[in-house]
This record gives structure tokens, sequence and C-alpha cells, in this order.
């Protein structure tokens, strides 16, 4: 039997986050937009799994633009909600070690990344903003994906994560998406995010 997705658990509660992103807001993102996700994936693999069997012809072309779209919202979601922390578990504030070394030697200061990345979630339609690691070339960069898995690198990993999907913040702020992501910065978790870079620089 092969493994199929699931909706991980949030590591704080619904309404731990507020008033940055409110209970109703964050409850409804997570069961019922996110759950979409890993049910879009599991039934597309359901689908593929199936047409093998029966040796049924498929759409490749739709089928895999589907199943890019799913995985992907289902990736994103899992690396944002683990990115956040409630203000009390040290949400929020500055990057600290390494980190903060790597952003300011490659934006210069935590005020210019803040400023580029701020700029970038005005992405065209619906997507997410990103703060990357080039293994490669070993810099960070702002990645801006459209959908859930267009204007991706391939050899970045993400570190950080921001939603600027109506549907993360219409409850909250209607159309002031500025006024999302200016709460966002009280939510983020540092410590996660430097994790993450931690595993990846050799
Ligand atoms: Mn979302």
């Amino acid at each position: 039997m092969n493994q199929i997705y699931e909706l991980p658990e949030l590591p704080y509660g619904y309404s731990e986050l507020s008033p940055f992103i409110s209970e109703e807001q964050l409850k409804i993102h997570h069961t019922k937009h996110h759950q979409g996700y890993v049910n879009g994936a599991n039934k597309l693999f359901e689908k593929i799994d199936k047409s093998r069997k029966k040796n049924i012809d498929l759409d490749m072309k739709a089928t895999l633009k589907e199943l890019s779209f799913n995985i992907g919202g289902h990736v994103l979601h899992s690396l944002f909600w683990k990115n956040m922390a409630p203000e009390k578990n040290g949400g929020g504030g500055e990057p600290s070690s390494a980190l903060a070394e790597a952003i300011k030697n490659e934006f210069g200061s935590f005020e210019r990344f803040k400023k580029e990345f701020s700029a970038s979630t005005g992405v065209e339609g619906s997507g997410w903003s990103t703060l990357s690691y080039d293994k490669k070339t070993d810099r960070l960069l702002i990645m801006q994906i459209e959908k859930h898995n267009t204007n991706i690198y391939p050899s970045c990993e993400i570190l950080m994560v921001l939603d600027l999907w109506e549907h993360a913040y219409y409850l909250d702020y209607q159309n002031e998406k500025a006024k999302f992501v200016e709460g966002f910065w009280n939510v983020i978790n540092w410590e996660e995010v430097e994790k993450r870079l931690e595993t990846m620089v050799k």
C-alpha cells in the first residue's frame, strides 16, 4: 500500500496567532483549504494508479498540472504553519545567529530584507513569497511563487514562506493584504527558519 498525503496538525492552537490571524481564519484555512490540497493530491494518485491497473490513457498534461498544483499547495502550507509561532512562544522579532548573518550578507540589513520581502508580496494573482536558500550559490533569495507551483527555482530550498492567497487573510483583513503582511512579521518563528538553514548549509 502506497503512503498518502496527510494534513499535519498545527504546532499551536487555532486562536493562538490572534490578533494577527484570527481563530476563524486559521481554522478554515487549515481544515478546509489545506485539507483540500491533501485530498486533491491523493485523488490524483488514485486516478493515476487506476489508469495503470486498467491500462487506460490519462490526459497527462492536465493530470500532472493538477498534481503539481495540489502537491505544491500541501507542501507550502505545511512549511507555512511551522514557520509561524504565537508571540508568547517567541513568534516575531528578528532572526539571530547564522540566519541573521546570512540575511545581512545578502540584503545588507534585516530592514532591507523586510522591505524587499514585503514588496514581493504583490505577487500576481494568488501565490506565495518565500525566503529561500540556493544550494548552488550559497545565497539567500526571495522566491515569489504564483499559485502553488509557478516561478519556483528548482535549486532552492524554502526557509520561510508566507501565504498570499486571499483565502489566507480575507476574513480578517478583507482587501487589505498589506495589513496582513504587517501582522505576519509578529508571528514568524525565526527559530524554525534558522533550523531549516542549518540543515542546508554544509
Ligand atoms: Mn493557503
